[in-house]
């Protein structure tokens, strides 16, 4: 327990204490190995912060999905956000975790190496920031690099209809927003990991609701649970998710009934629906993925940086020793990757998942162990 900082106190937290005893029934009762997935980056860093994995049964293991926005963003974007900061006329701006990420080792850098180089980078709270950006520069082409999943895309969203509305002329968004249940339903296709059960993510359910899981469960009976965010959200969603693995069922549950309902939030979903459309797109490890992306619809073409400025997407080629996207699949660990503490460390990383604050890498190098 030593690498972990919090197991104490959460070992010895009431939750704990009343949840463990059902967990490890369960558990016993279901006398077989267990993988649960969580597909969200916030339950993960949650999960190793807290050294929840180390408390659970032996049969019953937590593994890390492709939760983290960042990290699910395929070389090509970055390497096109480059090319974007390199051009003179146009202003790039976007959320900090994506500016340390590494482009393809032919492009060199990332957008941090830009920025030290003169290119126009700007780290943006939210994206009516950049909105406003691009009113106080009207010589600079602004673009917003639109990367997350439905809990984001919204905020991109409105962006949009904001610029619409105000008439900004040069305000861009170099769209790569990502949906959650067809990466879910890619996972489970290819079959390369049993997966037992989903925690599924509590911010993307507050949007979407947890209705969008159901296909899952009546289609591959696999259950889903809606997790909020602490550690004891995380145990009770474990100890549901293995009450219906026990109990030979596969339904949508949410016990993170505090923020998420079955319908989510009405009005988001109608600012994505008038302002996106769902398309195919590739993900970093999972390859291309029908239906699992959000594409600008026509209307507002103007405002699609891809579009508009004529952006290339090259093909993806991560660092040939980079290992994300099997992290991100769940089919290894981070150290199994052979750069992992060493070549690829917080401060000098080779890939997303080191870089990410919601990174699976970069959560167990802070949290499990610091080298191998
Ligand atoms: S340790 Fe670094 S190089 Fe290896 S998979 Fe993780 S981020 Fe990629």
């Amino acid at each position: 327990m030593g690498n972990y900082p919090r197991i104490g106190r959460l070992a010895g937290s009431n939750a704990v204490k009343t949840l463990m005893p059902a967990i490890n029934e369960l558990a016993q009762h279901v006398a077989r190995d267990v993988r649960l997935m969580e597909v969200c980056g916030t339950h993960t860093m949650s999960a190793f912060r807290s050294g929840l994995p180390q408390l659970l049964p032996r049969n019953v293991r937590l593994i890390s999905g492709p939760g983290c926005p960042v990290c699910v963003t395929d070389t090509n974007y970055i390497d096109a956000a480059i090319a974007l900061c390199r051009r003179p006329d146009v202003m790039v701006t976007t959320f900090g975790d994506l500016v340390r990420v590494p482009g393809s080792p032919s492009v060199g850098g990332s957008l941090e190496r830009e920025r030290a180089a003169g290119g126009d980078l700007r780290v943006v709270y939210s994206p009516t920031d950049a909105v406003a950006m691009a009113q106080e520069h009207p010589a600079k082409k602004v673009v917003f690099l639109g990367v997350g999943f439905e809990t984001t895309a919204p905020t991109v969203a409105a962006s949009i209809l904001l610029a619409a509305k105000d008439g900004v002329e040069n305000y861009f968004v170099l769209c790569a927003h990502k949906t959650m249940p067809r990466a879910m339903e890619a996972l489970l296709q290819n079959q390369e990991v049993k997966i037992d059960g989903f925690l599924c993510p509590g911010h993307v359910s507050v949007i979407t609701g947890a209705a969008m899981y159901r296909f899952i469960c009546e289609k591959y009976k696999v259950p889903c649970v809606v997790a909020g965010f602490e550690a004891w959200d995380m145990l009770k969603a474990i100890e549901m998710l293995l009450a219906q693995i026990a109990e030979g069922s596969a339904k949508v549950e949410i016990e993170y009934s505090r923020s998420v309902n079955e319908r989510g939030n009405v009005a988001a979903q109608k600012l994505l629906t008038e302002v996106f459309e769902e398309c195919d797109a590739g993900w970093r490890g999972l390859g291309n993925i029908p239906r699992s992306s959000l594409a600008i619809r026509a209307k507002y073409a103007r405002f699609d940086a891809a579009k508009a400025l004529g952006v290339k997407f090259e093909a993806a080629r991560p660092d040939p020793g980079c290992r994300c996207g099997d992290v991100l699949r769940g089919v290894i660990t981070p150290p199994d990757c052979k750069l992992y503490g060493k070549a690829c460390t917080p401060t000098d990383p080779v890939g997303p998942c080191m870089v990410s604050n919601e990174g699976t890498c970069a959560a167990y190098y802070r949290y499990e162990k610091r080298a191998v």
